[in-house]
């Protein structure tokens, strides 16, 4: 008998997640050194942490023989009061990807709907799947969530509905009036997930606390792979209601947020100058990134994250050409084939994509 013939089918048709290329291997691929090789493809930060980040990790190594606080518990009281919520309404994960999973033990069964935008953040489709749900996928005219056309979308079967804002990979952005109106109108029968990984990037996020308060069924996801500068870490957060959060914490695994990561999120989030100076680099990236776009002749979608999504045409052979010249971006699925993603990197990565990407228009359209 097969090994396979013994898996649960649903994992032999599951569609597997391609992460961003990593240096070391497209270094491998091209002959090149690592450090000749730019990566503005995961939309990571790349200033870094914060200098207090990297030093608490670093005191961290000191006690890697012990598990980590498995409760969170210094973190999540430095949570509770940088949202000025209760030490209750947060639940940690192993990145925020592990809290939409969390959300799929918690909330679905096969045969449930989830309902997302066709070019939303790719893992509620997946995770859907793994479940056994079916992922129902919203039309996104413009590459914009479209609110009205996802409450049209749902129906009896549905149970969880995503919105990523900024949301990855068009970057663009839906408004806290709409958002507010939109979740005021689901059925009792929804949760609505609220995913918040560039929420930083803005000067004034939508804040739906008050959504929470009134008892609407709503999860709001962080991360401190983005803004924070800890993708390696793996750790993230959901906030929302006691109870919410309480069957969340019911399906995680007892110690799923490292200690090291426990302890440089802790420093990460007291240094709010740092995050303040990278959201305004940040900011001057988007501009030199766009004005070098438009040079260019490349249309792109206006971002309000850390990366631009362009329309270059033919995003699969341009992503090829630029690891040639050392640079990764990111192509995009067969509905986005035009596209290409590029994450903002520092000015001088910025130069030097802006550089190849030239180079590599000129060799793509010969
Ligand atoms: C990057 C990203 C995340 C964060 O993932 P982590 O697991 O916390 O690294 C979540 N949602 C969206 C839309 C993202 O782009």
């Amino acid at each position: 008998m097969k090994l396979s013939q013994l898996a649960n089918p649903r994992i032999l048709k599951q569609p597997v997640y391609e992460p961003g290329k990593p240096i070391e291997e497209v270094a491998r691929d091209h002959g090149l050194q690592p450090d000749q090789v730019c990566k503005l493809a995961s939309n990571e930060n790349p200033w870094g942490p914060s200098a207090l980040a990297k030093r608490a990790a670093g005191e961290a190594l000191e006690q890697l023989h012990l598990y980590p606080d498995g409760s969170g518990h210094l973190l999540i009281s430095q949570l509770a009061s940088h949202h000025s919520l209760q030490e209750d309404q947060f639940i940690l994960g192993n990145g925020s990807n592990e809290i939409i999973e969390l959300l799929g033990h918690v909330f679905l069964e096969p045969g449930d709907e989830v309902v997302c935008g066709e070019f939303a953040f790719v893992v509620y489709k997946l995770v859907a799947l793994l479940m056994g749900a079916k992922p129902v996928e919203v039309e996104m005219p413009c590459l914009v969530h479209d609110l009205s056309k996802m409450s049209e979308a749902i129906t009896e079967k549905t149970k969880l509905v995503f919105l990523p804002s900024p949301n990855n990979p068009t970057g663009s952005a839906n408004s806290e009036a709409e958002i507010f109106e939109f979740v005021r109108s689901l059925p009792e029968h929804i949760i609505f997930c609220f995913d918040e990984a560039y929420a930083e990037y803005l000067d004034q996020p939508p804040d739906l606390r008050p959504l929470i308060d009134e008892g609407r069924k709503v999860i709001c996801l962080r991360t401190f792979s983005k803004i924070h500068g800890l993708a390696a870490l793996r750790i993230g957060y959901g906030y929302g209601s006691k109870e919410m959060i309480r069957l969340l914490q019911q399906a995680r695994q007892p110690f799923n947020v490292n200690a090291v990561a426990q302890s440089a999120a802790l420093a990460a989030l007291s240094d709010k100058e740092w995050v303040l100076r990278c959201r305004s680099w940040n900011r001057a990236g988007l501009e030199q990134l766009s004005i070098g776009f438009k040079k260019l002749g490349i249309e792109y979608i206006p971002s309000h994250a850390n990366f631009i999504l362009t329309k270059p045409g033919d995003g699969r052979s341009l992503f090829l050409e630029l690891q040639k010249q050392g640079v990764i971006t990111r192509a995009l699925g067969p509905t986005l084939a035009d596209y290409l993603r590029i994450s903002v990197g520092t000015e001088e990565e910025n130069i030097r994509l802006l550089s190849a990407l030239e180079q590599a228009l000129s060799v793509c359209r010969a």
